[in-house]
C-alpha cells in the first residue's frame, strides 16, 4: 500500500518543529514526510533585529536544514511554493516541480503590512527573513561610505518606523551596535542620528504603564530621538514625511510598523479571512480534512472577537498539536483540540537590557534581557539540545550558511 504523503510548506517556527515532531511520532514506513522551504536555511525570526546591525553573526541566526531534520525520515526541498492546487493535492513550486500531498501543512508565515503607504515598499527595509536584514546593515555601511564623501547628515540619519516590540527591539540593537560600528569604519559616534517613529501617544501603548516609561527613558538616556502621536505618511528615497508637514531626512527607514500573513495563501484557493486562512480548533483549514495551517499565515479565533497574535510563541506550541493531529488523522484516531496559553511577553533592547511581563510580573533592564536570551535558548533546545545551543554560540563543527542580502 502507497504510504501517505505528508507535506509542510515552511522551514520557520511552526513548520520546523511541526517537522520534528513528526519524525518522533510516525512509526518507521507510516507516512512519507517533506518539507519545503524558499532558503536552505531555518533563521531565527525573533533575532532578525540582530542581524540589521550585526549584533549577532550569521552562524548564530540561520541554520541549515539538513542539520536540524533527520533526513532518513523527513525529505527536504529547498524551492519555493508557487500555488496549491487543492483538487489534484498537489503543491506546485517555483522551479517548475509539482510535488503530490495527502495531507499539507500550511506554514508560510508573515509578510510585512505597508498599509499601502507610498514609498514604503520601494524604499524602506524590512526586517522581514535573514537577506532583507542583511540588507539593512549593507545599507549603513553603503551609507557610511557615502557620508565620508558628502557629508550629508541625513546619510548617519537612521528610522526607526514603529514603537511595537519589532522596532523597539530593533532601536536597542542599534544603540548596542552603533560604537563598535563606527570605530571601524571611521565615523564619528556623536554625528549618528536614531530616530524612532510611532504614531500612537507612546511606544509599546499595549503594554503596562511602567515598561512604557522604562522604555522611553532608556531610549532618552541613550539620545535615541523618539517622535510619538505622529503617522508615517510616505517614505521617499531621501525622506520619511510625517503627519503635521513633519520631515525627516535619511537614506534609511526600517519599516516595523506591522505584519501580516503571507499573502502567497489568499492564491491557494482556500477560505481567507483578513489575509489568513481561518482553522478550526483542530488547526485544519475550516470545511477541510486533509489541511493544515499554523503560525502567522492562519487565523485561530480564540472567540468571535478576538484571534490569537502573529507570534513564535504561538506557532511553538500550535506545532506540536499539529502533528500528533495530523498523525491521528492518518490513524483514524480523535484530533486534540488546540489550547493557547500565554507564557507572557518579553522585548530586548539590545542585549544588556529588556522589558517584559510574565503573568502579573513585569521585567525590565538586565533581568528582562536575561530572560529573553533564555527563552531564545530554550527555543534551541527544543530545535536540536544541548548540543545546538553550545554549536550556535561556540561555531562548534558548523559551516556559516552563506546567504546574500536582498537588495
Ligand atoms: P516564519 O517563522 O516566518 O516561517 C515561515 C517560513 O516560510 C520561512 O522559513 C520562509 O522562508 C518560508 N516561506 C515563506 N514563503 C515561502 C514560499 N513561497 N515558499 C517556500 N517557503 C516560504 N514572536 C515571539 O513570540 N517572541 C519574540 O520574541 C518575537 N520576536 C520577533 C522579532 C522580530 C524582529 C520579528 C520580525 C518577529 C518576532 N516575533 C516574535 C514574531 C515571530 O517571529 C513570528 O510570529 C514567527 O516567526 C511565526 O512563525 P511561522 O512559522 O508562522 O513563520
Ligand atoms: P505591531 O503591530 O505590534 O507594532 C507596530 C507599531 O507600528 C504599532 O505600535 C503601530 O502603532 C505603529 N504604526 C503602524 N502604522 C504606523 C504609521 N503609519 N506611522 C507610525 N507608526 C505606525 O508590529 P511588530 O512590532 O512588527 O510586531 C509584529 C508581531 O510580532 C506582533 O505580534 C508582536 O507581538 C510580535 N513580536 C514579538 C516580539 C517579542 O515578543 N519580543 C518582538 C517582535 C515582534
Amino acid at each position: 500500500m502507497n504510504k501517505p504523503k505528508i507535506v509542510i510548506l515552511g522551514g520557520g517556527y511552526g513548520g520546523i518543529i511541526t517537522t520534528k515532531r513528526l519524525e518522533k511520532l510516525l512509526k518507521t514506513n507510516e507516512a512519507e514526510v517533506t518539507l519545503i522551504n524558499k532558503h536552505g536555511y531555518h533563521y531565527l525570526t525573533t533575532q532578525l533585529h540582530k542581524v540589521g546591525v550585526a549584533t549577532a553573526v550569521d552562524r548564530q541566526i540561520a541554520i541549515a536544514i539538513p542539520q536540524l531534520i533527520d533526513q532518513r525520515k523527513t525529505y527536504f526541498i529547498q524551492d519555493e511554493v508557487s500555488l496549491v492546487d487543492i483538487n489534484n493535492k498537489e503543491v506546485k513550486l517555483a522551479s517548475g516541480k509539482t510535488v503530490e500531498y495527502d495531507y499539507l501543512l500550511v506554514a508560510l508565515g508573515f509578510e510585512v503590512e505597508t498599509f499601502g503607504i507610498p514609498g514604503i515598499k520601494e524604499h524602506a527595509f524590512e526586517i522581514r527573513s535573514f537577506r532583507s536584514s542583511k540588507a539593512i546593515y549593507h545599507q549603513i555601511l553603503k551609507q557610511f561610505e557615502l557620508y565620508k564623501q558628502d557629508h550629508d547628515p541625513a546619510r548617519l540619519t537612521f528610522v526607526v518606523a514603529g514603537g511595537g516590540f519589532t522596532g523597539i527591539e530593533m532601536v536597542g540593537e542599534f544603540i548596542d551596535a552603533m560604537p563598535k560600528l563606527c570605530t571601524q569604519h571611521g565615523i564619528p559616534l556623536k554625528d549618528i542620528k536614531i530616530v524612532a517613529v510611532e504614531a500612537a501617544p507612546s511606544v509599546i501603548p499595549f503594554f503596562p504603564k511602567q515598561s512604557v516609561e522604562y522604555t522611553t527613558h532608556f531610549f532618552e538616556k541613550n539620545h535615541i530621538e523618539l517622535i510619538t502621536s505622529k503617522k508615517i505618511l510616505e517614505c521617499t528615497a531621501e525622506k520619511l514625511l510625517l503627519e503635521n508637514g513633519i520631515e525627516i531626512p535619511t537614506r534609511t527607514v526600517i519599516w516595523s510598523c506591522g505584519v501580516k500573513g503571507n499573502s502567497i495563501v489568499e492564491k491557494f484557493g482556500l477560505q481567507i479571512e483578513k489575509g489568513k486562512i481561518p482553522v478550526d480548533p483542530h488547526l485544519r483549514v475550516r470545511g477541510m480534512s486533509n489541511i493544515f495551517s499554523i503560525g502567522d499565515c492562519s487565523l485561530f479565533r480564540k472567540n468571535e472577537n478576538s484571534a490569537l497574535p502573529p507570534t513564535a510563541q504561538v506557532a511553538l506550541q500550535q506545532a506540536p498539536v499539529c502533528a500528533k493531529n495530523i498523525v491521528a488523522s492518518i490513524r483514524g484516531e480523535e484530533l486534540k483540540i488546540f489550547e493557547y496559553h500565554h507564557k507572557g511577553s518579553v522585548a530586548s533592547l539590545g542585549n544588556w537590557a529588556g522589558v517584559g511581563l510574565v503573568g502579573k510580573v513585569r521585567l525590565s533592564g538586565l533581568i528582562g534581557a536575561f530572560m529573553k536570551q533564555v527563552i531564545e535558548a530554550r527555543y534551541l533546545f527544543n530545535l536540536g539540545g544541548l548540543s545546538l545551543i553550545v554549536k550556535q554560540h561556540f561555531g562548534v563543527d558548523r559551516e556559516p550558511v552563506k546567504v546574500t542580502a536582498k537588495e
